[in-house]
This record gives C-alpha cells, sequence and structure tokens, in this order.
C-alpha cells in the first residue's frame, strides 16, 4: 500500500495511492486518522482499515487533482546517517566507520514531492543526496537486528539535501544538513509488505536527466536492521520517525571538479519498488525572512 498525504481543496489529509488515482481516506474510512504519524501510531488493525477502504474503490480523486505532501509533514525524529554507502566511503576518502555516523535534520526542513528546494542566501555550495527513507511504524526500544522488521512502517525517498561548507566547518553535520527545505520526502510511504528486500534495491539519482548516482541498498554498511538496533539501545523510537540511510557515491562534491547545484537544476531520485521525487531548485526567496 501507497500511503500518502496530499492537499486538495483547501485542506491535507492522506490517501492510499492505487495507480493514477488516490483513495481519499477521509471520506472513504472517516473513522481513521486525518494525519500520518496518528494512522502509525493507530496500528496494524488502522493500516488494515485503510487497505479496505481502497479495496472498495469508493472515493477516489485523479493523482493529477490532488498535490502529494511529505508522506510524513513533521517527523518526531529525522536522523540521517553519514558514511553508509561503500562506494561513498571511498569517494570521500574517509575511513570506515566502525559505528553509524548519526546526525540529525531538523524536521523544519522536511519538504514534499514537487516543491521548490532553496539554494540558501548564505551559501551555493548545495548537494543532493539520493537515499532510502526509513520510516518506524512503532514505538520501541532495544529491539534486536533479527526483529527490526516488526517496528519498520515502511519506506519512502529522501533527499539528505546538504550546504558543504556548512556541514563540514564544524564537527556536527546538523547546521549544514537542516536548512528550511533541505529534507525532500516523498512520493509516498510504502508499506514494508509491498517491499520484498530493502536492502536489494536499485537507487539512482539525477540532475536534470544526467545520471549522478547509481547504486543498489544491497551496498549499505549498515543496513535498516542495524540500524534499528543500534539508534533503539539509545532511545525510543516512535511511529513517523524518519531515518535517512545514507548516500551512495556519485554526490555532487565528489566530482572533480565539483557538480555543485545552481538555481533551475531538478533533482530526480528513483527508488525501485518505491517511487520517484523530484525537486527543482530555486534562489532562497525574500520571503523566507520571518521576524
Ligand atoms: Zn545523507
Amino acid at each position: 500500500m501507497k500511503l500518502a498525504t496530499f492537499t486538495e481543496g483547501g485542506s491535507t489529509r492522506i490517501g492510499v495511492v492505487v495507480g493514477e488515482e488516490i483513495t481519499d481516506l477521509a471520506a472513504a474510512a472517516p473513522g481513521l486518522p486525518r494525519d500520518m504519524v496518528a494512522l502509525l501510531e493507530a496500528g496494524e488493525a488502522a493500516l488494515d482499515a485503510a487497505r479496505a477502504a481502497a479495496d472498495g474503490g469508493g472515493s477516489r480523486l485523479p493523482l493529477t487533482s490532488v498535490k502529494l505532501e511529505a508522506p510524513i509533514l513533521r517527523p518526531p525524529k529525522f536522523i540521517g546517517i553519514g558514511l553508509n554507502y561503500k562506494d561513498h566511503i571511498e569517494e570521500t576518502g574517509s575511513k570506515t566507520p566502525e559505528y553509524p555516523m548519526i546526525f540529525n535534520k531538523q524536521t523544519t526542513c522536511v519538504t514534499g514531492p514537487g516543491d521548490p528546494v532553496h539554494l540558501p542566501r548564505a551559501s551555493h555550495v548545495l548537494d543532493y543526496e539520493g537515499e532510502l527513507g526509513l520510516v518506524i511504524g512503532r514505538r520501541c526500544r532495544h529491539v534486536p537486528k533479527e526483529r527490526a522488521n516488526e517496528v519498520i512502517a515502511g519506506y519512502t525517498i529522501v533527499n539528505d539535501v546538504s550546504v558543504r561548507d556548512w556541514q563540514l566547518r564544524v564537527p556536527t553535520m546538523t547546521i549544514g544538513k537542516s536548512f528550511d527545505t533541505h529534507g525532500p520526502m516523498g512520493p509516498w510511504l510504502v508499506t514494508k509488505d509491498e517491499v520484498s528486500d530493502p536492502h536489494s534495491l536499485h537507487l539512482q539519482t539525477f540532475v536534470n536527466d544526467e545520471k549522478r548516482q547509481d547504486s543498489n541498498t544491497k551496498e549499505l554498511l549498515f543496513n535498516c536492521f542495524d540500524l534499528i538496533e543500534h539508534l533503539s539501545t539509545a532511545f525510543t523510537l516512535e511511529p513517523g520517525d524518519v531515518i535517512a540511510t545514507g548516500t551512495s557515491s556519485g554526490v555532487g562534491i565528489g566530482f572533480r571538479p565539483p557538480k555543485l547545484l545552481v538555481a533551475g537544476d531538478v533533482v530526480r531520485i528513483e527508488i525501485e519498488g518505491i517511487g520517484v521525487l523530484q525537486n527543482e531548485i530555486i534562489e532562497e526567496p525574500e520571503s523566507t525572512t520571518l521576524i
């Protein structure tokens, strides 16, 4: 099942994408929550009810008539993993990490499929990172990797947009990973029952149709299950938490000379079995100043 958050007629709600249509769950299953985190919190029974409503065939809207949003508008946690693909470690000339290199993306950076990504006023050293996003489905702690699949809701695509100079000039990467609009996510959440092996997915990133990244999630150093065991040893994971699992080789900064993003560029990330996430780069508008 492809669960999406969408806006139509001035209201934002959730639905199930079926082909070129979306079942509006607010109409087809009015008893269900209207928000993705609340739906995930409601557990398997709620997901089954959503599935049944979609199978019923009623209350469908053409996908072209709605605006898809990030499937999780404001994840409780948005965690990134640095240096987690073998080819990317080589490209950066870094040592293979002994432990997962965790950082936070501030949740205010989340934006949706098709939404503009800002080339910040503060820096033009802008880069893309196409990544498999793992979404937590159940409140959990101390999860052994053998049981990690039980706490996963599903998968999405994340562009871990990075401002490289801000990222690299201090030891913690958080600020360079957290500029507003630098967490595009979507186009939907594919529930885990539709992803037979999350560690065998072809992943590609294109900039203006030039292929930049071409890898497979089998190259992950710490896979989804390892990450859940590691993270949940320290803290509780909650429904709607998103873990961007890391990027492969082919980021802009890895080219000689670097191929950084400029206004007008379109970044498209494709992951087998998940979908396509596309965003255009624009100059940060004046309207972002809020004082
Ligand atoms: Zn990343």
